[in-house]
């Protein structure tokens, strides 16, 4: 049990009341335990107490002496200075402030006080302008010890991410009220054997020394420890959730058969080694006779669809369904088409489920999963809605997974009668650290290399400036044939963004190229208009296509060899990544002509990771490192944003201890009681059964 004074609304606490409150909530802090919780961004030490004879002009000191004066003036219309000086036996010191007449009051003679801050000269004294103060009142007995009632100056002090209208002053206060009076509530529920085991500090301890440390070394332990909770609760959480998978009975699929041997007969091409590799992954998964729940990562291009589908149509091979889901419409019917050729020979029936379905065919498409006679359903999170009802759903793919939300994965899941084989499919190569984070529950293969006779893509940067250049140059490759992409971050002009548009921009490439033949796609578009104009262009009819970031996912047409993109810098890394992977999938040369004026440091960073990789886990290391775990993954679903102090990037060791740990504790490997392990469960579900789907782990 969560003691009531933990979990107590900190309007009540001291120094907080409803104003306070509310700007907290905002932080996200809502409870005593919360606040106990918030831990600073940084610390600094301010426990090097300096004799204001030894203090150096220019740098940031602490001092600590007795107020011998004090005294405010009108210096001129509009100017009072406050000047209160201390003395400590080596020499005087003024702290001053400028238009706070009331700071003299707060100042009696013979207080001992403590400045802190930037030290200036000022007519032979050395001075504080607006120094961080505090006051001691009479001086304690023993004036060389550190007091421990101290929260702004003596000791390392702590700097919180704050938002406005709240001073670090005002928290510091609140925080140090919070640990004296309602830490001694909180009790260890970490298991001792872990503890011993990894050489942890106590909870209370660790909390305490988060904020105001006893030394740098104590402050690193404090870390240490709660790094290691974060990692280690997420970890378990996932550890536990696949052990729950495993529980469960999985039907076992047919490895092979005559279905699935046309289906590989009829392929234009053979497997690379990575695809085959994975594909009897895949057949072990599926015949384990325990739910698959595995994640394919591969770049862009790498062909991760003829693997789905090996194993959509094993599923047909042992007499039940598959469903593919997608986030787009363009690339569920893309999918639809590519699909519906490679399984021409089979004797399998796909559909595709779009909100675009008419009603007579959508009621066709229903009956048809309803009776069985529809073996694989392709389409957007139209398959998620309830009138969706498959006879038997024995697979379910979810393809660029990270635009999903965690719940939609579990509403396609939960349409199949028993625990359904899962398969996630990511074109945005996830660093190791992260995909620990996001989906440690799972199993990862990848597919790591590309289809033979592939060359790079090359990429060129480009200033807005230069864009006749860029023109140039795209006409010298259309003379040679080539399908040109050009992508614009807005579909029609907008009076708040300068930027080029795709509707404007098409007139421009029409104008220009009188020769060629020019066409659009963008979300606006009906999808009929949108199939047409992406069916000339694939046949070759149309030369270029101007877009908006709607053939961002997926989208093959291995004759286009240009990509251009407009405004690069607004686009994130794997956004670029993907749409650059638009090319590059056929014989010719390809390239990517990146235009843009980044105006951060960051957005040139990221255009010029961009011209130096091709590599997609490089390219996401990048971004991840320039964004930030939460940013990168697009969504605050997952876990990994409630990380207040291990730092996925940089923690690794810490990730990997903690995430064995965690495994030991389901797997039994690791020494605890059982009152321990309830304590553990109790916490997970308590912290994440929003952000995962835990019914029932435990
Ligand atoms: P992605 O991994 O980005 O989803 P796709 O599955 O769309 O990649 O495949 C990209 C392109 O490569 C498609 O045109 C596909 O037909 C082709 N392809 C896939 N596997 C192979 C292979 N083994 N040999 C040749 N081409 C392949
Ligand atoms: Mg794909």
């Amino acid at each position: 049990m969560t003691e009531p004074a933990l979990i107590k609304e900190i309007q009540y606490v001291k120094g907080v009341g409803p104003q306070r409150a509310k700007l907290l909530q905002t932080l996200g802090v809502n409870t005593v335990m919360d606040l106990l919780f918030y831990v600073p961004r940084d610390w600094v030490d301010r426990s090097n107490v300096k004799k204001i004879g030894a203090v150096i002009a220019g740098t940031s000191e602490t001092v600590k002496g007795k107020v011998v004066g004090a005294e405010t003036k009108q210096v001129r219309a509009g100017l009072k200075i406050t000047r209160v000086m201390i003395a400590d036996g080596s020499g005087y010191l003024y702290g001053t402030w400028f238009n706070q007449p009331f700071m003299e009051k707060r100042f009696s003679s013979g207080d001992e006080v403590i400045f802190h801050g930037k030290i200036e000269v000022f007519r032979n004294y050395m001075q504080i302008n607006t120094p961080e103060y505090e006051i001691m009142g009479s001086p304690a007995a023993d004036s060389s010890a550190v007091r421990d009632d101290l929260v702004e100056t003596g000791r390392i002090v702590p700097i919180y991410p704050l938002t406005e209208n709240l001073s670090q002053k005002q928290f510091r206060k609140i925080i140090k009220y919070t640990l004296d009076n309602y830490l001694q509530y909180m009790e260890e529920y970490m298991p001792q054997s872990i503890i011993k085991k990894h050489s942890l500090m106590g909870i209370k301890d660790a909390v305490y020394n988060a904020h105001y440390p006893a030394s740098f070394s104590e402050l690193e332990r404090a870390k240490y420890r709660l790094k290691f909770d974060e990692f280690f609760f997420m970890q378990l959480a996932f550890a536990s959730k696949k052990k729950k998978i495993k529980s469960e009975t999985g039907r076992i699929f047919k490895t092979s058969g005559p279905v699935f041997d046309a289906f590989i007969k009829n392929l234009p091409f053979t497997l690379t080694g990575a695809q085959q590799r994975v594909v009897e992954e895949l057949k072990k998964d599926l015949s384990s006779g325990k739910p698959m729940n595995r994640l394919v990562q591969g770049d862009v291009g790498s062909g991760k669809t003829i693997v789905a589908l090996a194993a959509a149509v094993l599923a047909k091979e042992s007499g039940c369904q598959a469903a593919i889901m997608v986030p787009a419409e363009m690339l569920a019917s893309q999918h639809m088409r590519n699909i519906g050729s490679l399984l021409a020979k089979t004797g399998i029936r796909s559909e595709l489920l779009i909100s675009a379905v008419k009603k007579q065919k959508r009621e066709e498409i229903l009956q048809g999963l309803k009776d069985g006679a529809i073996d694989i359903l392709i389409g957007t999170h139209a398959l998620i809605q309830d009138e969706v009802i498959f006879k038997d759903l024995g697979l379910a793919i979810i393809d660029e997974q990270h635009r999903f939300g965690v719940l939609q994965r579990a509403s396609l899941i939960r349409k199949a009668a028993l625990a359904p084989h899962t398969l996630i499919m990511t074109a945005t190569p996830i660093p190791r650290t992260l995909s620990m984070s996001v989906y440690g529950d799972t199993d990862i293969s990848i597919i790591d290399e590309l289809p033979p006779g592939r060359k790079p893509v090359k990429t060129m940067l480009f200033e807005s400036s230069d864009i006749f250049k860029l023109y140039d140059f795209i006409e010298d490759k259309l003379k040679n044939k080539a399908r040109v992409y050009a992508v614009y971050p807005l579909v029609g002009e907008s009076d708040k963004l300068d930027l080029k548009s795709a509707i404007e921009m098409e007139k421009e490439w029409a104008a220009r190229f009188k020769d060629h033949k020019t066409a659009i796609v963008h979300g606006r578009m009906k999808k009929e208009e949108r199939d047409a104009a992406m069916d000339a262009f694939k046949k070759g009819d149309i030369d270029i296509l101007v877009a908006t970031t709607v053939i961002e996912v997926g989208i093959d047409v291995p004759e286009a060899s240009v990509m251009v993109i407009e405004h690069a810098e607004r686009f994130g890394l794997s956004q670029l990544h993907q749409l650059r992977g638009r090319v590059g999938r056929g014989q010719d040369q390809s390239w990517c002509l990146l235009v843009g004026d980044p105006k951060t440091q960051d957005g040139f960073k990221r255009l010029q990771v961009m011209e130096s990789t091709t590599d997609g886990f490089k390219i996401s290391e990048a971004d991840l490192e320039i964004r930030g775990p939460g940013e990168f993954m697009g969504t605050r679903q997952h876990g990994i944003s409630e990380f207040r102090i291990a730092n996925i990037i940089r923690d690794k060791n810490e990730l990997d201890i903690a995430r064995e740990a965690a495994f030991g504790v389901v797997s039994g490997e690791c020494d605890i009681n059982h009152g321990e392990k309830e304590q553990l469960y109790r916490i997970i579900k308590q912290k994440y059964s929003a952000s995962f789907d835990l019914i029932n782990i435990g």
